[in-house]
């Protein structure tokens, strides 16, 4: 049971919570070049990807870039002109198929290029972008992304990309839509000879060239999407262990500061109980064959696919704080936790629409609890997640608009982990529970995903249609209400300020009894034994209110 009165504290969620202020106010008319943004455009669907070779050199002198994108795709479809994207004030110089330069047109961030050579179905061909300019600068990384230059105490550089609210194409060129990932990916940066990149996937090897500089090949084995593809780089050291987990040895290796080697070394050993309380939940890490790093990042923190970045100042708690209020939020590092959560949501199953980014944030959410469960018990994780309420503004629905990337509201966070914690009561059965948690990581491996096919899946696995739960709390705004009277000896009840419909079984205790109720939108009683003093609490860990119609 919640009161019905919420306030709204200033949380700030990290790892892609980029909502400002224009976000929520602006119920905005879309334009065309969101639809060319967010849309599977004719000139993005006939193709298919199948490999990205990124290289890109950085000039940390002047702050700018140069380098090339071949991008390998299958011919779903006949289609001459292929969209790829890439935003000022960064300028494609060239497209080539086969060696040949090809004409090609600007349309904002999206540029038309027209295929000379027949495109045949089932043929497998590369383009090559080649581009150069200043990328866009983070004023707020990483929930307003770009490029971040900055320095490490010593003076040396330290440089990383952070893009997911502003996209991948604000320094690579690609398609920038989640909906098609690239099944594998080549990385190639160059830096100064003094400094490292990491990026994602393992790495390959290092080529030193006459000019000083050096070249950092890394491979990633695995579908990748676009906003989790990074860079950085600095000064680092690199530690590293092995963790035995489901799926045999899985390499973790941490790059961090040079001064910062020691705390590292401390604060990373929450890595191993972490996996362990994941794989249980969840399943094998996704991702073995690349490897699971943690990466020191110039900003709070991101979750890179199998190079999470870092930056949470090597303490728990976010930036030392407990987001819930409960006090367990300082038994783990956030950053750590919530990051590498995504793993699992987010990097492993993937929205195919932004709109859909609840399926990233109130999963991962809800992996903090769930990590706590596995560490600390049931309780801590219940005082977590409710604590965790103080943060939910209601104010726009959790499902953003489709077709033209656009976000639902900042409570994809804090309600998404309720919605789910609400979930797990409904099922009773922490095996059930833990089993469809398992079984979504298994369905829709590697994949990207609607939030609709989640939903599904998730009534079939508990038998009991959700659909109207998933409206409520996904399409809609308001918190359930669970009216009640008492009166002659019976007890009516129903469900309010919900849609119609609306079936959330819940655990209640009426007059001391503990009972399961399946109220709809319409009145039912049942008789009690009527009581001097009668009483209904509704188990708190149900994201509900409740309201005594005859109350005082
Ligand atoms: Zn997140």
């Amino acid at each position: 049971m919640i009161s019905i009165k919420f306030r709204s504290i200033p949380i700030f969620l990290v790892c892609s919570l980029f909502f400002g202020l224009t976000e929520v106010i602006a119920q905005q008319e879309f334009s065309r070049q969101d639809t060319l943004r967010g849309s599977i455009t004719e000139e993005r669907a006939w193709w298919d990807l199948n490999y990205y070779h990124l290289e890109v050199k950085v000039n940390i002198e002047d702050s700018s870039i140069a380098g090339s994108n071949l991008i390998r795709y299958t011919v779903l479809e006949p289609g001459q002109t292929m969209q790829v994207d890439l935003q000022e004030p960064l300028e494609i110089t060239d497209f080539q198929q086969d060696g040949e330069s090809l004409d090609f047109v600007r349309e904002g961030s999206a540029f038309f290029v027209t295929l000379e050579k027949k495109q045949v179905t089932g043929d497998v061909n590369d383009v090559v972008v080649e581009y150069a300019g200043k990328p866009v600068v983070a004023e707020n990384p990483p929930w307003d992304g770009g490029f971040t230059w900055t320095a490490d105490s010593n003076g040396k550089p330290f440089v990383a990309t952070s893009n997911q609210g502003i996209g991948s194409s604000v320094w690579w060129p690609n398609k920038d839509h989640p909906y098609d990932e690239t099944d594998s990916m080549r990385i190639s940066i160059t830096t100064p000879g003094d400094l490292m990149d990491v990026s994602n996937g393992r790495l390959e090897g290092v080529d030193e060239h006459s000019d000083g500089t050096k070249t950092w090949n890394w491979f990633v084995s695995n579908p990748i999407n676009n906003y989790g593809v990074n860079i950085n780089i600095g000064d680092y050291v690199h530690f590293g262990e092995i963790y035995d987990g489901e799926k045999g040895e899985l390499t973790l290796d941490y790059y961090v500061l040079r001064d910062n080697e020691e705390k590292a070394r401390k604060q990373f050993k929450q890595v191993k109980p972490m996996l362990d309380a994941f794989e249980h939940w969840f399943g094998p890490y996704p991702f073995y064959e690349d490897g699971y790093k943690l990466v020191e990042a110039p900003y709070l923190g991101m979750e890179h696919q199998s190079s999470v970045t870092y930056g949470n100042g090597y303490e728990n708690g976010y930036l030392g704080r407990d987001l819930s209020g409960s006090g367990w939020g300082l038994k783990f590092d956030f950053i750590i936790i919530h990051e590498t959560g995504h793993e699992w949501f987010a990097n492993n199953i993937t929205y195919a629409d932004v709109a859909d980014m609840w399926v990233h944030e109130g999963f991962t959410n809800y992996s903090e609890s769930l990590y706590l469960d596995y560490h600390f018990g049931t309780q801590a994780a219940n005082e977590y997640v409710q604590g965790l309420r103080l943060g939910i503004n209601n104010d726009r629905p959790l499902m953003g608009t489709h077709g033209v990337y656009h976000r639902g509201s900042g409570d994809i966070y804090n309600k998404g982990g309720n919605l789910l914690h609400t979930l797990r009561q409904v099922a009773d059965d922490d095996s059930l529970w833990r089993e469809t948690l398992r079984g979504l990581n298994r369905e829709f491996y590697h994949q990207t995903v609607h939030s609709k096919q989640i939903e599904n899946f998730i009534s079939e696995s508990f038998g009991h249609d959700l659909s109207k739960v998933f409206d409520q709390y996904l399409r809609d705004t308001r918190i359930p209400t669970l009216e009640y009277a008492f009166r002659n000896g019976s007890l009516s009840y129903r469900w309010g300020n919900a849609v119609s419909g609306f079936n959330l079984p819940v655990d209640v205790t009426v007059n001391g009894k503990d009972i399961r109720l399946n109220p709809t939108t319409g009145w039912q009683r049942m008789e009690v034994e009527e009581k001097e003093t009668n009483q209904l609490v509704v188990d708190p860990n149900y994201y509900v209110g409740s309201f005594d119609l005859l109350g005082e």
